[in-house]
């Protein structure tokens, strides 16, 4: 959803709020697409702090579909953050400064959606896991092991497993 920001930007140290719906259905991060769901509206406030700047604060929450890193089923990973960002509009700033990234603005609209999918980045999970203590697929036969365990004999699936039980071995001699 896009919002005008051109209104905001007339009346100094006025606030407005508005309720955007999130458009976007998938996540890409470079890695994989995620399915969005569970969408709620997102509560945005926009504060115009003088000197043609714009205080754009919102609350947001939704889920995404993500595969468990270890048996890669399904799992919901809910989503909820404030998001708070300064948007400058002054004319000719000084060339030196650090040209702010604001990929979510274009001319005087705000991409609601874009502001979000640029804060998600951040709070992107290091580990997605089904459960804490998700067995995982068994890297013979693939199967889920969280559903039982399959014929593979555990020994002959990880070569690593067995030089352990040498060390195991040879130690109790
Ligand atoms: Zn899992
Ligand atoms: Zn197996």
């Amino acid at each position: 959803m896009h919002i005008h920001l051109s209104d905001s930007l007339t009346h100094e140290q006025e606030t407005k709020d508005y309720t955007a719906e999130l458009e976007f259905d998938v996540f890409e991060n470079g890695l994989a697409d995620y399915p969005v769901i569970d969408k709620k509206p997102v509560k945005l406030r926009v504060t115009n702090t003088g000197d043609k700047k714009l205080l754009i604060e919102a609350d947001v929450s939704f889920a995404l579909v993500m595969p468990c890193d270890r048996c890669l089923e399904a799992v919901t990973v809910p989503f909820s953050f404030p998001i708070s960002r300064m948007a400058d509009f002054r004319e000719g700033k000084e060339e030196s400064e650090e040209p702010e990234e604001q990929p979510y603005i274009e001319g005087y609209t705000l991409d609601v959606d874009a502001l979000v999918r640029d804060e998600l980045f951040v709070h992107m999970p290091m580990k997605v896991l089904c459960r804490e203590d998700c067995k995982g697929i068994c890297n013979r036969c693939g199967a889920n092991l969280n559903h039982g365990v399959c014929g593979c004999e555990v020994t002959e699936q990880d070569p690593r497993m067995a030089v352990i039980r040498d060390i195991f071995r040879d130690a109790n001699q």
